[in-house]
């Protein structure tokens, strides 16, 4: 059992009121770690290191390339890491070691691509409608922003907050999942062996409502960077509105995912099963809602289910296990809960439907792939499950099909599995949400935006966009030769 503290000002430390909680391995079912459990106290004490990183230099005073070459230097040291952060990852949350090692050698390239765009952050010269003045623009960081990263994905959701918002200038006081804070811990170490100095990044670890709630609350914190449920997300936004602050919000998902009759239906399949049982379906991204067209439903579910029964469950830890348990306690006992009232509901079950209890799943939190065929007024079919589980609705046609997919409140995500060049350019316009995937799914990239429609959030991660987030622009004149006056001299 160890012990990780938090990291303030680049000094690791306990949390002023000596309190700590309990980390579960999700797959011993085990306390493997104990974290620093942090309060108002120690938010406070992290944004007052952070502001005084942003107002008082030398982070300040580092010229642009100076800034982008630290965030180089820091997805080097992440590259060389990735086993180890990986494996942090993999205890913590229970993701697997087969898509984590992967996974976090790409984290390397958040900060090789916004590493190169600091010294590209440009203001304009603006061709004035009048003369004798020479306006400008500047763009400016806005100060220490909160990130508040939920426990599914900790170091992506990290990264794809921090780059952008280190690339503008800002500073930042991160505060992890309670569920999973290790990794995050472990990479928060990397920053000064990189050279940022200190205070630039910290890292405040214990429960929403004790640190959470003081970050955004806290006056000198100038934006909110969150990822999590729509309802922490609707309630932070309402906390920032009253200060003026600026959020970004990556809240969750119900992500249509639409297979006509002209797709390659193997493909389809494929594409289908990893999009629901990637990450065990603890994705905001999933794709939970299927769609499939009558004419080829029969065919194309044979195919589908045959998939679906395929994924190796077993130790995360293990390179060959394709599907883990749950990340969480509760998140077990709610998604086994939404299994339940989808029976309830009428709803047909076609694979699946109980705990895993196979052997080789110990006493982790393992959940049987699920598929359900439901209507879309169903609960299951509207409302985010976070787990490996499958809603499947027939569709009559392309007009039914976009009628079904843009009828839930979320809009993150959807795929469409099509042969039609036209089709799909019509379904990739009409679709609400912020990604469209044609023939593939879950492609997300540090190079492309990401985010929501509708109440999928607000704000975009990734790409030159992101980095907007976080700056402000300030307009400069200068009188070039314009007389100045008095205004009161008699006419
Ligand atoms: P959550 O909303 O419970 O918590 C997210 C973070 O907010 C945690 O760090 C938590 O401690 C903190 N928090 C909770 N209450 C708070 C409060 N009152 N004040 C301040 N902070 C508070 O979400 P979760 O259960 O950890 O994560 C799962 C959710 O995240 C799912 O809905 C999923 O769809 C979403 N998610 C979205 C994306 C995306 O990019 N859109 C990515 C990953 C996860």
């Amino acid at each position: 059992m160890q012990d990780y503290p938090m990291y303030i000002g680049g000094e690791s430390m306990a949390a002023a009121a000596g309190r700590w909680m309990d980390s579960e391995n999700p797959f011993s079912g085990e306390v493997w770690a104990r974290v620093a459990r942090g309060d108002a106290q120690d938010a406070s004490r992290a944004v007052e290191v952070a502001h005084q990183a942003f107002a008082e230099g030398p982070w300040r005073d580092l010229t642009p390339s100076a800034r982008g070459l630290l965030l180089h230097k820091l997805g080097d040291l992440i590259l060389r890491d990735a086993r180890k952060l990986a494996e942090a990852e993999v205890r913590d949350s229970g993701r697997l070691i087969a898509d984590m090692v992967p996974q976090v050698t790409y984290l390397a390239q958040a900060f090789h691509y916004f590493g190169g765009l600091c010294d590209k952050i440009e203001g304009a010269v603006i061709p004035l409608d009048r003369k004798g003045y020479f306006n400008f623009t500047r763009h400016e960081p806005v100060g220490v922003v909160a990130a508040l990263t939920p426990w599914n994905a900790p170091l992506l959701v990290t990264c794809m907050m921090i780059a952008p918002a280190l690339c503008a200038g800002c500073t930042v006081v991160l505060k992890p999942s309670e569920f999973s804070s290790v990794s995050t811990l472990a990479f928060a170490k990397l920053f000064e062996e990189a050279g940022f100095p200190p205070g630039v990044v910290n890292v405040v670890t214990g429960y929403g409502a004790e640190v959470g709630a003081a970050l955004v609350a806290h006056p000198r914190v100038r934006a909110i960077a969150f990822t999590g449920s729509d309802a922490t997300g609707r309630h932070l936004a309402q906390q920032a509105a009253r200060d003026f602050k600026r959020v970004v919000l990556e809240l969750g998902g119900k992500s249509p995912n639409i297979v006509f009759d002209d797709a390659d239906l193997d493909a389809a399949a494929n594409g289908a099963a990893t999009a629901i049982l990637n990450v065990s379906g603890q994705s905001c991204v999933a794709g939970t809602r299927l769609l499939v067209q009558e004419s080829v439903y029969d065919r194309f579910m044979d195919k589908l289910l045959s998939v679906a029964r395929m994924p190796r469950m077993g130790d995360p830890m293990d390179a060959s296990t394709s599907l883990g348990p749950l990340s969480t306690r509760p998140q077990y006992d709610k998604v086994l809960g939404y299994i339940d009232t989808a029976r309830a509901e009428g709803a047909k079950l076609l694979l699946g439907g109980s705990a895993a209890t196979r052997p080789e799943c110990g006493k982790g939190w393992f959940i049987e792939p699920t598929v359900f065929e439901v209507r879309n007024d169903m609960r299951i079919a509207q409302e985010e499950v976070f787990g490996p589980v499958l809603s499947v609705i027939r569709f009559r046609d392309e007009a039914h099909a976009l009628a079904i997919a843009n009828d839930v409140r979320f809009g993150l995500a959807a795929g469409v599995w099509t042969q039609d060049f036209a089709r799909a350019m019509r379904m990739a316009e009409t679709l609400q949400a912020g990604s469209v995937w044609i023939n593939c799914y879950r492609q997300v990239s540090f190079l492309s935006p990401f985010g929501g429609y509708k109440d999928s959030g607000m704000g975009r991660e990734n790409g030159p966009d992101a980095v907007k987030e976080y700056l402000q622009v300030k307009s400069v004149w200068m009188n070039t030769g314009a007389p100045v006056p008095n205004p009161y001299a008699p006419r």
